[in-house]
């Protein structure tokens, strides 16, 4: 048992000055005392539950910046999944950990601490399975346990290249399993997860990429959260009214009993029915707004879905910057830009800042499936700390210092952060940072520097792939 001291903390029970957080030998919170003094320094001055990040795909963060560049012809998320399935071709598991750690860290640092792992990354070079089905993944987790950020690994199953059990193009080969070797797939996982505090879930890719058949038997595989992406583009809509005669979401519901056990990640192009049934189902959104306005993905009718109950979280999905404050103000931002208006997400929370932290945390931590995302008794110890010494933060108080760090901070406030009660993250930096950049860089750079990458503007057909 340790307790951590700070000088104002965001406790389920509010704002609370001069606070001490009980940690017990698990890592659990088991108890908050208010007004009390430390026996000698303060372990911090501003202490917020960590942010869950909802939705990752880790290995992504080695390429970006790499898909920046106009390629011929319309330039959508179809052209960047082009040079995704590229730079996938090159990633081998220890390149695969490696990238995945730094990703990890850098999460941390920025105030995320758990994230969503949805992993589909999982076979050879040529499309065969590895020895082991769970190699990949258990790349993922070994990238967890060296940065030390809380894990929900979602092995994702993919089988189709598009609705009605399409073949799977040769793109693809890596991502491509059976039903027998991805439960194979799920049990190493949760062999490699047996001793952690981490949680194994499912992934089916997509109503494209799975189809309405194993879509039931495959959520049923891990006891876990459940996550889909679905309707992040409209033409996936026009596709799916097309073949079935509804659309995305309308047929998810059509085809399996969704429940809180959900997250339907982006779901940005639905009708108002559809958002109406999300809402009422309990599932979490998962957006992920810096991703969606890199991809030119659409936006999300916030303000529409939460009018009706929704839930919603955060994730940094293509990881294409890792900022949790960049994720929050950008949810905000978008919305101020569609509706032409201010404070969009206040509601009887009239600080935006505070909404936007109140509804990722909780609707992040349903989507992760774990104790986590509120300071209190029986809830993992996640704590992250902001540096009050920020001038910008040195004379706010209760929500104005979430709406100044959200809209007013640069991104470098964080100072220590706590996963489980251990100390990850210090004076900013995470305390095993130069080791796990140095792996990383040495093999982000052999990914880059592979054909796969420089050869990008060759169509996808072409026989050198
Ligand atoms: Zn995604």
């Amino acid at each position: 048992m340790r307790k951590l001291f700070f000088r104002t903390a965001l406790t389920a029970e509010g704002w609370q000055d001069s606070v001490a957080i009980s940690v017990d030998r698990n890592g659990d919170i088991s108890d908050l005392e208010y007004g009390v003094s430390p026996p000698s320094a303060w372990d911090g001055d501003i202490a917020l539950p960590g942010l869950p990040n909802l939705h990752s795909h880790g290995f992504q963060r080695g390429m970006a910046g790499l898909a920046e560049y106009a390629m011929p012809g319309q330039n959508s998320f179809w052209s960047w999944r082009e040079t995704m399935y590229r730079f996938v071709q090159s990633v081998e598991p220890e390149q695969l950990s490696a990238i995945t750690a730094l990703a990890y860290a850098e999460m941390l640092e920025s105030g995320f601490t758990s994230v969503a792992e949805f992993h589909y990354l999982h076979n050879q070079k040529d499309g065969t399975s590895y020895k082991d089905p769970g190699e990949m993944a258990c790349g993922a987790i070994a990238a967890a346990e060296s940065a030390g950020i809380g894990l929900t690994l979602l092995p994702v199953f993919y089988a189709h290249s598009d609705f009605g059990g399409a073949e799977p193009n040769p793109d693809q080969r890596r991502f491509v399993n059976s039903i027998d070797n991805f439960q194979a797939l799920v049990a190493s996982c949760q062999h490699a997860m047996r001793d952690s505090d981490g949680v194994v879930g499912i992934a089916p890719h997509s109503l494209r990429a799975v189809s309405i058949k194993d879509l039931e038997h495959v959520s049923s595989l891990a006891e876990g959260p459940v996550h889909i992406h679905i309707a992040e583009q409209a033409k996936e809509v026009e596709r799916c009214l097309q073949w079935s005669g509804m659309r995305s979401i309308d047929l998810l519901f059509n085809s399996a009993e969704i429940n809180s056990r959900w997250c339907l990640v982006h779901a940005t192009h639905a009708s108002n029915a559809e958002y109406a049934k999300i809402a009422r189902s309990g599932a979490v959104v998962g957006l992920c707004p810096v991703t969606e306005a890199n991809l030119g993905d659409g936006l999300f009718d916030l303000r529409g879905f939460l009018g009706l109950g929704g839930r919603i979280g955060v994730g940094t999905d293509s990881n294409i910057l890792i900022s949790a404050t960049e994720e929050l103000r950008w949810l905000e931002y978008g919305q101020r830009l569609k509706h032409q208006a201010r404070n969009i997400i206040s509601d009887e929370i009239r600080s935006s800042g505070a909404n936007l932290f109140h509804h990722a945390r909780l609707g992040g931590a349903q989507a992760c499936g774990r104790p986590i995302g509120s300071l209190e008794p029986e809830m993992r110890a996640d704590i992250i700390v902001l540096k009050s010494e920020a001038v910008s933060l040195a004379h706010r108080k209760g929500d104005s210092l979430l709406d100044t760090w959200i809209f007013a901070c640069p991104g470098r406030e964080v100072d220590s952060v706590w996963v489980g009660g251990v100390q990850v993250v210090c004076d900013g930096k995470h305390v095993r940072r130069a080791e796990i950049e140095k792996n990383s860089g040495l093999q982000w750079i052999a990914c880059s520097q592979t054909r796969s990458l420089t050869c990008r503007y060759r169509p996808l057909s072409s026989p050198r792939f």
